[in-house]
């Protein structure tokens, strides 16, 4: 092979050095107006993007895999490979290949990566979602004790909290970031640390969680000389928020985002709700994974995006603080009893764009001219809902923040005279400065834009001041631009005074021709102009953006405080036109719901245009101490789970400041809420669904405390009847005895009301259903007390069952229950004296030829012992086919 094919060109050469610094990354190399990929960068992105891969030059004698994407387009390619999981550095020019040129004939344009686009480090607007918070968060131990912090650099939150290995998952759960920096000295295996956010951990070298260099990057960031400023923080908080700040400098590499100082959470300060809760109540998204159908979809009024972002905020987690609490209802109230300023307010609020957004863009450099119009719209509004709130009167969370609306009168006025109404979406092709802001802008657009007319006007001034109005300036590309008399007139042109001004170029046989310096250097800046024009809205950009970031602190202040009051007046127009009520919240134990109700199964009827939905109330205070339960059975699909949910939602929902779907509410502070479903409802997640539950059973048991609410729906179901039974009533015991936490456990099994009368704060209840000729009827209405039976039967013939299938089930199930005072112990023997087939229909096949019948030997495999209702009734179906 020639050695000519192993010489790497000079621009392979750098983009293998850059490369080489870049290993985890699809590096996007700049060439021109698109982004190159090389090698297998090239290989994985054009599988990734479904485009062409081709290839370019050689490279160790072998082809160089190559694919490319417009730079114009690169967003929308980016958002692909993001979502596919790859993080990607984009490698810029750094000069102009004029600029090369000039350090030597063959010198390639310097590049490097400017930016390493992650998850948890994105700000393009089309790269996230409007209503969602993006997450980046760090977890950091230090001699066992463990810290997390979060930020959000599209909107510049920062937080961190004290946070021990074992609520690591829960708080994951809660914040749902998009990636998670880890230290590679945790010797831990991510899947089984965050099994649900394994795939979102980016490791981080044990120097980014350096306590020592954490606290000086910290101080150098915000410009203070001890953290002390924000509050006493932890070595493991400090390494935290080092973390995450060393994982922004080396993303935008050197270029920080604009970040508020940590805020410190307190543990204890939010409900606690870990992730199979959150899940199972669909708070923030459903079982299904999207946002519709969850609770947060059908809360949502917010007309702004930061109001949306702080609703789905609140409700992952609500408080614990009455005092908190109730500022919150209390703003809601304020809006729900002044319709008309809320109106007013809502209309406003509207035209608010996303500032905390645009901010951030503007912070790192990559604003366009619509994030400086959102800026101007967003603080004019602010005036115009601050002089809509009365000066008086109004609650503490509404006066506090309408304190935060004013005072950018000077940035609203420099902002609205330098832009024009609707900027375009790119800074590069110019037209977002107003006319009239900057002279020299205004002559270049005039000289671009109105070349020849200006020409024009100087030709009819230097006819008027010559008094030669043969005059004519004229063009052509020898001389440029050029003034031309007729040789009658040279004689005076070329004699003072005009000789002074007119500068003689050239005499041809008719004509002679002038120029002077005014032309000349109107020709050249007509020729400049448009490029000119740029460089000066490019320039009053970047002094605009400057303005605009020496009062990003009040900014952002603004944009939170327009968000509290879209959510307080969202919330109100919610409670008012869905009829929800304020609720009593306190820091009791009472847990007093009167006519609750699901407001998603509520929702959902509506629509079907079906059954109304039947309220119901739920009482766990009983005016006693200690533990208060409601054992609740019913047929299945009678509202069990229903009833469970809206109950564990209204005390959620109350705590996160809102009115609640209820005629009242009661709620003593719940400060954690635990939520489990039997394990048969859980199959989607694909693990041994039975250990599962038993494992989120046992969590709850270690942890629930008397403050805890506790939701419990067919626990035990996973296993076979008495294995089932034993469990659920060893649990109920538990929550009752060593927990004493307020509890709704629903369960098929009526053994347990029994229970009921040994346990003293458990009460038992059922949902009502109507027997109708021989069908139950579902009144959905909740009853103290307990089922007289649980109806099985009757749901399985609604569930279309075969009729043969049914009679022969309603024998079966006779003769269990005639025969389970005698037989307790063995109901294989009830079985074993039923009739077989009495109801079956006649056989469809030939008849069974002699010695045991499939049947038979089905029959003869059978443990009636170890089975549920539910298999002994698949079993008949299977014994139905053979016969
Ligand atoms: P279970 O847990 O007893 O099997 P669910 O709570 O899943 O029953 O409820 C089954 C269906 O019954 C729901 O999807 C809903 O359509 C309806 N339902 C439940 N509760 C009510 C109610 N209070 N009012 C009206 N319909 C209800």
């Amino acid at each position: 092979m020639a050695d000519t094919e192993h010489k790497v060109t000079p621009m392979m050469a750098q983009y293998l050095e850059i490369k080489s610094r870049h290993r985890d990354a699809l590096l996007f190399y700049r060439m021109g107006d698109f982004y190159e990929l090389f090698f297998d960068d090239a290989v994985a992105a054009s599988a990734a993007l479904d485009i062409a891969l081709t290839k370019r030059g050689k490279h160790e004698g072998d082809d160089i895999p190559m694919c490319g994407v417009p730079v114009h387009a690169a967003e929308g390619y980016l958002l692909t490979l993001i979502r596919k999981g790859f993080r990607v550095g984009v490698c810029e020019q750094l000069e102009s290949p004029v600029e090369a040129k000039k350090r030597g004939a063959k010198s390639v344009v310097k590049r490097d990566v400017v930016r390493l686009v992650t998850p948890g480090t994105l700000t393009e607007e089309s790269l996230l979602d409007a209503r969602r918070h993006n997450f980046l968060v760090a977890f950091a131990e230090i001699r066992d004790e463990g810290a997390l912090a979060w930020v959000d650099i599209s909107t510049g939150e920062f937080h961190v909290m004290p946070c021990p290995l074992i609520r690591l998952a829960p708080e994951l759960a809660r914040l749902n970031p998009s990636e998670i920096l880890l230290s590679e000295a945790f010797e831990v295996n991510w899947a089984d640390l965050v099994p649900d956010f394994a795939d979102c951990v980016t490791p981080l070298s044990r120097a980014s969680f350096d306590s020592t260099s954490a606290q000086k990057r910290l101080t150098d960031l915000f410009k203070v000389a001890s953290l002390d400023a924000f509050g006493g923080f932890s070595l493991s908080e400090v390494s935290a928020m080092g973390a995450v700040i060393d994982y922004l400098e080396i993303t935008q590499k050197g270029k920080l985002p604009l970040i508020r100082p940590p805020a410190k959470e307190l543990a204890r300060g939010n409900m606690q709700i870990d992730g199979a809760t959150r899940r199972n109540l669909e708070i923030t998204r459903s079982l299904s994974g999207g946002r519709d159908g969850s609770l947060v979809s059908v809360m949502d009024r917010t007309v702004t995006a930061a109001g949306g972002r702080l609703l789905e905020r609140r409700l992952s987690s609500p408080s614990c603080d009455v005092a908190v609490i109730n500022h919150r209802l209390d703003a809601v109230n304020f809006a729900a009893d002044n319709r008309a300023i809320t109106n007013t307010l809502r209309d406003a609020l509207r035209n608010v764009p996303d500032i905390e957004r645009a901010l951030s863009r503007i912070g790192l450099d990559r604003g366009g001219p619509r994030d400086l119009a959102a800026i101007r719209n967003g603080l004019t509004e602010a005036e115009v809902i601050s002089n809509a709130l009365p000066p008086e009167n109004i609650p503490t969370l509404i006066h506090q923040n309408m304190t935060f609306l004013t005072g950018h009168t000077d940035l609203i006025d420099l902002l609205d005279a330098a832009l024009v109404a609707e900027p375009p979406l790119l800074a590069r092709d110019g037209g977002y400065i107003a006319a009239g802001y900057h002279e020299e802008l205004e002559e270049c657009r005039k000289l671009r834009d109105e070349g020849r007319g200006v020409i024009a006007s100087l030709q009819s001034e230097y006819a008027n001041a010559t008094g030669i109005q043969a005059l004519k300036i004229k063009h052509n590309n020898v001389l440029g631009y050029f003034i031309e008399t007729t040789a009658t007139h040279a004689e005076k042109m070329l004699s003072p005074p005009l000789n002074e001004t007119f500068i003689h170029r050239q005499t041809t046989a008719n004509q002679v021709r002038f120029t002077t310096l005014e032309l000349s250097e109107l020709e050249t800046k007509i020729h400049n102009a448009g490029g000119r024009a740029l460089e000066i809205e490019k320039h009053l950009f970047s002094g605009l953006c400057s303005r605009i970031l020496e009062h990003a602190p009040q900014i952002t202040d603004t944009s939170r405080a327009l968000s509290e009051i879209d959510l307080a007046t969202s919330l109100a127009d919610l409670a008012t036109s869905e009829n929800w009520v304020r609720p009593v919240v306190d820091s009791g134990r009472k847990l007093d719901i009167q006519s609750g109700r699901h407001p998603v199964v509520e929702r959902a009827l509506r629509k079907q245009g079906g059954d109304t939905f039947v309220a119901n109330n739920c009482d766990l205070s009983d005016g006693r101490d200690g533990a208060a339960i409601w054992l609740l059975t019913g047929p299945n699909m009678s509202g069990k789970s229903t009833f469970l949910r809206q109950n564990a939602l209204i005390a959620l929902i109350a705590q996160m400041g809102s009115y609640v779907p209820a005629a009242a509410a009661h709620i003593g502070i719940v400060s954690q809420l635990f939520s489990r479903v039997g394990a048969s409802d859980d199959l989607a997640r694909g693990r041994s669904t039975f250990m599962v539950e038993m494992v989120e059973t046992a969590a709850i048991l270690n942890q629930a405390d008397d403050r805890a609410l506790v939701i419990l729906d067919e626990i035990g179901r996973g296993t076979a009847t008495y294995d089932g039974l034993s469990i659920a009533w060893a649990t109920l015991e538990h929550l009752h005895d060593s927990n004493q936490c307020r509890a709704l456990f629903a369960t098929h099994y009526h053994e347990m009301t029994a229970l009921s009368e040994k346990l003293d704060g458990a009460v038992n209840a059922t949902v009502s259903v109507k027997e109708w000729d021989g069908d139950v009827i579902f009144l959905h209405e909740v009853l103290k007390g307990k089922a007289d039976r649980s109806y099985g039967v009757q749901v399985a013939r609604l569930a279309g069952l075969p009729t043969s299938v049914v009679e022969r089930a309603k024998i079966v199930l006779a003769a269990l229950e005639s025969g389970e005072a005698e037989n307790a112990k063995n109901p294989k023997a009830i079985i074993d004296d039923l009739p077989l087939f009495a109801a079956s229909p006649a056989p469809q096949k030939a008849p069974t030829p002699k010695g045991p019948s499939e049947v038979d030997e089905k029959l003869a495999g059978i443990s009636p012992d170890e089975l549920s209702p539910r298999e002994a009734l698949q079993l008949l179906y299977e014994l139905k086919s053979l016969a």
